[in-house]
């Protein structure tokens, strides 16, 4: 492994190993975003069941105090204390829906059986306060009223036994819990104060003891001062902050003062207490603890509502964040699928014409790999092979070329020889003929080789050539026939004519002087034997009459033309 390649091992590992942690935090941030939201849902839906509940439990109250009071008032009607009953009994009917289905799972069957409790003893103080009304009268209202007091305490009991078995998520709920607490504490006290009261006027024989029960009582709610300076400081809220104030002047010494003062007095004047000052008190006081925990319901409300938005964002931000990283991780890679298969593409298409044979193909250096490097620098090999190979194939031509033109010549005189000559014979149209066909031999050519040598009789040959080359027309066909035998094919001529040119040659023949380096002087003559050719075909034929009358011209004496004729040698 290169010292490079270990680099690029390192940072892709780097960027693995940062790329798994960063996936790491997010996913821990979603599960933990998702729990808080959870939680928080779990909670908005608990802090709704025990405003429910209580104010249930307050209904229940208010609609009891309003049917004790209606014993001593006449100006409160039936139809209101029905009004206030059926509202509490509504209040009671929804709780014990939500009971039926999600309270038992989502708040645990601790709270479940306080509630049914409730929901049970709530509606029989209702049926209790609702017998009292129509059966009332001064020997068994005692009875009536000890059962509705039980109830109410009973109530109380599983009220206490459901809040503190709620669970909140943090503090700020825990002031919820608080303000309904106090709320139920405020409403219990009031409503003992007010049936204290009515019970003294109602039965004067144990007025006494009745006011100094209504006494305590004003104590208890004084007590409750402390825990309404604890709501207002925690809460810093303006809203809450006039509310406790109010209710702080209401609970104070002074307040208190005035209605144990009054109940001294009726005590000691034996004289009713006028319900008609107690039952504002009480409508006061417990329409103001119902705005305390009326507000801090809606600011714990707002608050979870906050802490579920903002488990929301942090779920749709580690999303988007989670969805940035595979972009940074699926981003390259297309670059990279891209890069390569446009590589690929050209590759495929370099191979391709290297394979018809053509050699201009696209540059398409390689990245990335050692592979592919190999690969290009292969293709690169073949072209260069393919080069070669085009060079080589010309060379081959040229050679050829040479080769054929060597087998047509005589190397000797140059000119072509007899497989040329009959090459070139056959190539003519039948068009072309008649023609006349003349064998010439140069004469005693063995005595001219014996006397000046070989080489003198190879420059004779020579010289004789290239005085054929210069006698003849282009359409004439000529060529060294074999030995000191020459052939030509004369077209467009008749037999006479024929004879003419050849005499003519034979009189340049006798022209042609060989200058020896010793000063002699070398010639020769030459005999030549004409015949007719009517076709290609007829061509042996021809040359062997033109042979026999070049025997003939050998037998009379050669340097001499002769034709072959019908009627013998002319
Ligand atoms: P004739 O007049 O009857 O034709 O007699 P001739 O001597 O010319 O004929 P012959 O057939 O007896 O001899 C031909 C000679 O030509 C024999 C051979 O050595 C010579 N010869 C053939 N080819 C060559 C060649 O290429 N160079 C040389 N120097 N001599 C050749
Ligand atoms: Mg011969
Ligand atoms: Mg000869």
């Amino acid at each position: 492994m290169t010292r490079t390649m270990k680099i690029k091992y390192a940072i892709y590992f780097f960027t693995l190993c940062l790329m798994t942690s960063f996936s790491l935090f997010i996913v821990d941030e979603l599960l933990e975003a998702h729990t808080d939201y959870r939680d928080n849902q779990l909670n908005l839906y608990k802090i709704d069941r025990a405003k429910e509940i209580s104010e249930a439990f307050q209904a229940a109250l208010q609609a009891h105090r309003l049917k004790r009071l209606s014993l001593i008032d006449p100006q409160i009607t039936r139809a209101q204390c029905l009004a206030a009953d059926r509202a509490a009994r509504e209040r009671i009917t929804r709780i014990r829906e939500h009971l039926d289905d999600e309270v038992a799972r989502q708040l645990g069957v601790r709270q479940k059986i306080a509630a049914l409790s409730m929901i049970s003893l709530m509606e029989q103080l209702l049926d209790n306060d609702n017998l009292q009304l129509s059966q009332v009268n001064n020997t068994n209202a005692n009875l009536f009223n000890i059962n509705s007091a039980y109830y109410i305490s009973q109530t109380s009991k599983s009220y206490y036994r459901y809040t503190y078995d709620t669970r909140m998520v943090d503090t700020d709920s825990f002031m919820f819990l608080e303000a309904i607490r106090l709320n139920n504490r405020l409403n219990m006290s009031l409503t003992e104060l007010s049936d204290q009261i009515i019970d003294v006027n109602v039965r004067p024989l144990v007025r006494k003891d009745a006011y100094l029960k209504s006494i305590q009582l004003t104590g208890v709610l004084n007590a409750l001062s402390t825990r309404l300076i604890f709501m207002k400081i925690n809460y810093d809220d303006g809203q809450i902050t006039n509310i406790v104030n109010a209710l702080l002047a209401q609970v104070s010494a002074e307040r208190l003062q005035q209605i144990t003062h009054g109940l001294y007095t009726a005590i000691d004047t034996h004289q009713p207490y006028p319900t008609a000052l107690i039952s504002r008190y009480v409508d006061d006081v417990s329409g103001l603890s119902q705005a305390l925990y009326q507000r801090s319901f809606e600011l714990e409300t707002l608050a979870s509502r906050h802490k579920i938005y903002d488990s929301q964002t942090t779920i749709y931000g580690m999303i988007a964040l989670a969805g940035l990283v595979v972009l940074l991780f699926i981003l390259p890679a297309l670059v990279f699928c891209t890069s390569i298969n446009r590589w690929l593409t050209k590759t495929h298409n370099n191979i391709v014409r290297l394979s018809r044979g053509e050699i201009n193909i696209d540059r398409n250096d390689a990245f990335y790999s050692q592979e592919l490097i190999a690969i290009s620098d292969a293709i690169q090999q073949l072209r260069q092979y393919q080069l070669d190979k085009v060079s080589l194939e010309s060379e081959k031509q040229l050679l050829i070329k040479e080769l054929e033109a060597s087998s047509f010549l005589d190397p000797l005189t140059n000119i072509y020889n007899r497989r040329k000559f009959f090459l070139e014979c056959q190539l003519l149209g039948d068009g072309s003929y008649p023609q006349a066909f003349c064998l010439i031999d140069i004469d005693n050519f063995k005595q001219l080789n014996d006397s000046y040598g070989h080489d003198v009789g190879d420059r004779a040959l020579v010289a004789f050539g290239h005085l054929l080359q210069r006698a003849f027309r282009a359409s004439d066909i000529f060529c060294r026939y074999g030995g000191e035998e020459f052939a030509v094919l004369l077209g467009n001529c008749s037999l006479d004519n024929a004879r003419d040119i050849m005499e003519q040659l034979r009189a340049r023949t006798h022209r042609l002087t060989l200058n020896l380096a010793d000063g002699r002087q070398v010639r020769f003559t030459t005999s030549c034997g004409i015949a007719p050719v009517n076709a290609f075909t007829a061509l042996q034929a021809a040359i062997k009459q033109a042979d026999e009358a070049l025997y003939f011209c050998k037998k009379n004496g050669k340097d001499r033309v002769s034709v072959h004729t019908q009627a013998g040698y002319i």
